[in-house]
């Protein structure tokens, strides 16, 4: 592989560790729903000379010299957020995801305030308060949770009156474990009634945003939307803060993110961010952002079919949380591995308001974006979701085998394409 000639001559053991990896990515199933496979272009930029340079700062105020192609970069890719995603201001700095939302609340909050967000074991994210992270040490968190979990409709009713009790700063929506569209007026409106700043993670369901074939949370009136740039949006690892309208809003995010958190911003991965957005831009994206929902919904169909329980019952996006435990008596840990030795790649996942324990909880967690990316179109997912099926219900050494043997026939067929390498 010409790409890593240079690692190859000069650090074997990192060579071997890389394309060992390559190796795997390409031989079985991925279908972990914050992962994907970016571009050759988008990883060009990453593996740029731009990571030799400081640019602390924002394009045109910067603190130290030598930032002409820097500026370019950054001005590019915040230009290219902006029209994405209809913002007025984008901070495409944060390192990550998580990154982007600590500054989110830094630049919005005092200690001891107040924010509302979605219940963890509800599909929320690990930075919207769960008690392991620092972030509950400073701030106070407070819940809203689904009404109905076989529907997966959101109790806007409860939130209201908890709205109306705590008075939030901020009202926050978004999830990594929530398979379908939230009704983004009613958050508008309890935020506007308590005077909350509304604010949506968009990480998991940035491409599909992006590429239309989801609704855009600034359509109805959202301030600030967090996201990361590497699950559906296939860009590279990194964050990102966008926001609707307000200067006063994007004054603040911009000086938390630096230098309240950061130091100098990683301008390689702001190049190959700029790269995505450019490639999202276009119209082979929204192809691929519908497909990924058009690949779910076969999914869907087939474990429907086998009145498998799939929590919220079914899936609006790219994801699906399927009860195992209750649908095969196995545990999602268990079902992990067994899927995991017939070569697809997914994770357990804590289901609503489980009765299992977070380390071995009752569900695991799937998506299509990255089968979408290969190729994968409707007739292959719902073959994937055959295979898995066959094997939760055998668990037997010879279903595992016969399932191994066709997943990577499927995996043969339809190769990362060349573009993606
Ligand atoms: C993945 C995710 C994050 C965190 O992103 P990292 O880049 O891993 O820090 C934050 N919020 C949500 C909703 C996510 O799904």
């Amino acid at each position: 592989m010409d790409y890593y000639k240079r690692i190859r001559k000069e650090d074997k053991e990192i060579y071997k560790a890389i394309t060992g990896e390559e190796k795997r990515q390409a031989e079985g199933l991925e279908l972990i729903p914050s992962e994907n496979y970016v571009s050759r272009a988008v990883k060009e930029a990453m593996a740029s000379s731009l990571t030799n340079k400081y640019s602390e700062g924002y394009p045109g105020k910067r603190y130290y010299g030598g930032q002409e192609f820097t500026d370019q970069v950054e001005t590019l890719a915040i230009e290219r957020a902006k029209k994405l995603f209809k913002a007025k201001y984008a901070n495409v700095q944060p390192l990550g995801g998580a990154n982007a939302n600590i500054a989110m609340y830094f630049a919005l909050l005092e200690p001891g305030d107040t924010i509302l967000g979605m219940d963890l074991s509800h599909g929320g994210h690990l930075t919207h308060g769960h008690p392991v992270t620092y972030l509950t040490k400073i701030f106070n968190f407070e819940r809203y949770k689904m009404k109905n979990v076989e529907t997966g409709e959101i109790d806007y009713d409860e939130m209201r009156r908890t709205a109306r009790r705590i008075k939030p700063k901020i009202i926050l929506a978004g999830f990594s474990a929530y398979p379908r569209e939230l009704d983004y007026k009613k958050f508008v409106s309890i935020a506007r009634e308590v005077g909350a700043i509304s604010v949506m993670d968009i990480a998991h369901i940035a491409g599909l945003i992006a590429g239309r074939a989801a609704k855009n949370p600034f359509d109805y009136g959202f301030d600030i939307m967090t996201t990361t740039t590497h699950k559906t949006l296939r860009g590279p690892r990194g964050g990102m803060i966008l926001v609707r309208e307000s200067e006063e809003i994007a004054k603040k995010i911009n000086k938390a993110v630096f230098p309240g958190f950061q130091g100098g911003p990683h301008m390689h991965q702001i190049a190959a961010k700029a790269v995505a957005f450019g490639e999202a831009l276009r119209p082979s994206f929204k192809k691929y952002a519908k497909q990924i929902i058009t690949n779910t919904h076969a999914m869907e169909k087939v474990f429907k079919k086998h009145k498998a329980r799939m929590l919220t019952g079914g899936s609006d996006n790219h994801l699906i949380l399927l009860d195992v435990w209750k649908s095969f008596g196995i545990s999602g840990g268990e079902a992990e591995k067994l899927l995991d030795r017939a070569g697809i790649t997914l994770n357990k996942n804590a289901i609503a308001d489980d009765t299992r324990k977070p380390m071995d909880p009752s569900g695991i967690r799937f998506g299509t974006p990255a089968l979408t990316t290969r190729g994968f179109k409707t007739k292959e997912a719902a073959r994937v979701a055959e295979i898995m099926i066959e094997v939760l219900t055998a668990r037997s050494d010879a279903a595992v085998k016969r399932a191994k043997q066709e997943i990577k026939k499927l995996a043969l067929a339809h190769p990362i394409p060349e573009s993606f390498k």
